[in-house]
């Protein structure tokens, strides 16, 4: 894992407006995420959450307003193998990807490597990462043979290889059984005991609230924003879902 010298936030945003055409998805929104967070990103369905993780991630401009990354400008920022990002759905485009999970997590040593050739110093880092998220023996398996919660754990595996010290993780549990979705989110708390900062988007607020230790509450602008008891506590959940809403009820069928 590359060194943060923790005296920088990992993710610092500042009053940032982002709209598609007319359509304003995230308004004026602050918050820092330090090193070490496990933050979850909570909101209804359309609230902004994926549009405001991607201007997090330099992955959108923001409109107006400012993103940095490790104290760098998103826009210029060139490590990207630091970030590990998990994309909404990317199980359903595993599907299509004719490769073997152990080729999957390689590639995450080329973003680390830059360079073409790899080292046995490589190979045994994708090992260890394989080892890691609990697939080592899958690794000759093509990606497209794994289950949704197996084929997540490799792309967590690929970023591991990359070294990466920020995963950002959009609804990675979508089509996940409960029981492998624990399993999965028991590997998250691990990877975040050892330090990697973790932003995880996740419908569901009781799940999500076992395993983050702060959340944000976006519905277009920022709700809330604050460790997980203090979400809890706060009228948040009911400001953005309805009074309604119950903590174990889920926003999707
Ligand atoms: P969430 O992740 O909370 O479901 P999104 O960030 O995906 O929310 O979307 C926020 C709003 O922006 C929604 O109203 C959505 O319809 C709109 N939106 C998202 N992506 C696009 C796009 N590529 N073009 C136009 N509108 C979009």
């Amino acid at each position: 894992m590359a060194a943060t010298d923790g005296s920088d936030p990992v993710v610092a945003v500042e009053d940032v407006t982002f709209a598609y055409g007319e359509k304003v998805a995230v308004e004026d929104v602050s918050l820092t995420i330090e090193d070490g967070d496990f933050l979850g990103l909570i909101g209804p369905n359309g609230s902004g959450k994926t549009t405001l993780l991607q201007l997090m991630l330099g992955l959108n401009r923001p409109d107006s307003g400012s993103v940095e990354l490790f104290g760098e400008p998103a826009s210029t920022f060139d490590a990207g193998e630091r970030i590990g990002y998990v994309a909404q759905r990317s199980t359903d485009r595993g599907e299509a990807m004719p490769v073997t999970v152990r080729e999957v997590v390689t590639m995450g040593r080329f973003a680390h490597a830059g360079r073409s050739r790899l080292t046995a110093e490589d190979h045994e880092a994708v090992t260890t990462a394989l080892e890691t998220v609990g697939i080592r023996s899958l690794g000759d398996r093509r990606i497209s043979d794994l289950s949704g919660g197996q084929r997540q754990r490799a792309f967590i595996a690929r970023a591991l290889a990359s070294e990466a010290d920020l995963l950002a993780l959009d609804e990675p549990t979508v089509g996940v059984d409960a029981e492998s979705r624990d399993r999965f989110y028991g590997l998250l708390d691990d990877l975040n005991r050892r330090g990697i900062t973790i932003i995880l988007i996740e419908h569901d607020v009781g799940v999500l609230t076992k395993h983050v230790n702060k959340v944000a509450c976006v519905n277009r602008t920022l709700y809330h924003h604050g460790d997980t008891v203090s979400f809890l506590e706060s009228d948040a959940l009911a400001e953005i879902y309805g009074p309604s809403h119950g903590i174990l009820e889920h926003d999707h069928p």
